[in-house]
């Protein structure tokens, strides 16, 4: 059951299934591939199938629910030692490997993972960043690597594996993790409540390269610029008198934005035409439609339905747009104009 997070890598969870059927699990991996393609939820997924006190053997899962699958969920499993390029820090510094220098050899991975396990077979490490590890936390792991304690399996996480200490990439075995498809992108983004919007979820996934993370961080940018062009057409909505030709010019720079992709501008139009709703339907319900008659009003707001509609049975987009700023100007035209 715990798998089920890990969306793809079916090759790398069979492959580890099999190494732990036969009894052949190694003591060190390289997790290796793009960044956010799920490389250490893996890492995390295998720790836990690895620590689970009640594993179904046969299908390699963790059962989520004993005490083991809890401490692992909730990082204070004793024989699980995560670590990563501490906050304001650019290496992994030789203090996480063997400890402060009044404490070395007491504390750290390399100790850690010299002790026996705790509860049951395994000691897992995580290590993350495993490219950023200078010479001297390189030098101290290889003894680790050469002599592993009982159960002690390693995880070195990295993006990059060349730039991987030589002596620590050749002692371990590397797995290797390809891009996500889009559709697995797509239920990842869905699944962790990212973003429900369907339209900019394509978007992101079409220009994500494969990677979660980088299709998280498109969202974010895509619903920052949308703010900003909804910002910027209410702001020529609502200033004075309205005037075709500032909405017209908004609506190009919006469109500009995104026009190698012709999906995206029929999204972009769809939102000039919401926001013009939008305001329309503010201005009347807030009486702010002094200068103009009701029925223009509404004619104003069945037009921009009308050309959503239009857009969405892929009539061409300029074609469109330039259509309804024409009509949104005679219809909002000031009648003693
Ligand atoms: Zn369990």
């Amino acid at each position: 059951m715990s798998w089920q997070r890990i969306l793809g890598h079916q090759r790398q969870k069979r492959m580890f299934a099999n190494a732990v059927g036969r009894g052949r699990l190694g003591h060190a991996y390289l997790f290796a591939g793009p960044e956010g393609v799920g490389k250490r939820l893996f890492a995390c997924e295998l720790a836990q199938a690895l620590l689970c006190e009640q594993a179904d053997a046969e299908r390699f899962d963790a059962c989520g629910d004993c005490s083991g699958c809890r401490q692992v969920l909730s990082g204070t499993h004793p024989d699980l030692i995560q670590i990563s390029v501490p906050e304001g820090k650019t290496e992994l510094p030789i203090e996480l490997f063997v400890g402060s220098a009044d404490k070395r050899g007491r504390e750290g991975v390399c100790h850690e993972l010299s002790l026996s396990p705790m509860h049951g077979g395994h000691r897992v490490a995580i290590i993350d960043d495993a490219d950023k590890m200078n010479v001297a936390s390189g030098n101290s792991l290889l003894k680790t690597l050469e002599e592993p304690g009982a159960g002690a399996v390693l995880i070195l996480i990295t993006k990059d594996p060349d730039q991987v200490i030589q002596t620590i990439r050749s002692r371990c075995q590397a797995v290797y993790f390809g891009s996500l498809e889009p559709s697995e992108i797509e239920k990842v983004l869905l699944q962790e409540g990212i973003t429900a919007d369907d339209a900019l979820i394509s978007r992101a996934v079409q220009r994500s390269e494969g990677s979660v993370a980088n299709a998280i961080r498109l969202v974010a940018r895509l619903q920052e610029q949308s703010q900003v062009n909804t910002d910027a057409l209410t702001k020529v909505l609502s200033h004075g008198p309205f005037r075709a030709e500032e909405l017209a010019r908004v609506g190009d720079a919006i469109l500009e934005q995104c026009k190698s992709d012709p999906g995206s501008q029929r999204e972009a139009a769809k939102g000039i035409m919401e926001t013009c709703l939008c305001w329309l339907h503010q201005a009347l319900t807030q009486s702010e439609a002094p200068l103009v008659q009701q029925d223009a009003w509404a004619d104003a707001m069945e037009q921009c339905f009308e050309a959503i509609l239009q857009i969405d049975r892929r009539a061409s987009v300029t074609t469109v747009l330039d259509a309804f700023y024409h009509d949104l100007e005679i219809n909002l035209r000031p009648a003693w104009k």
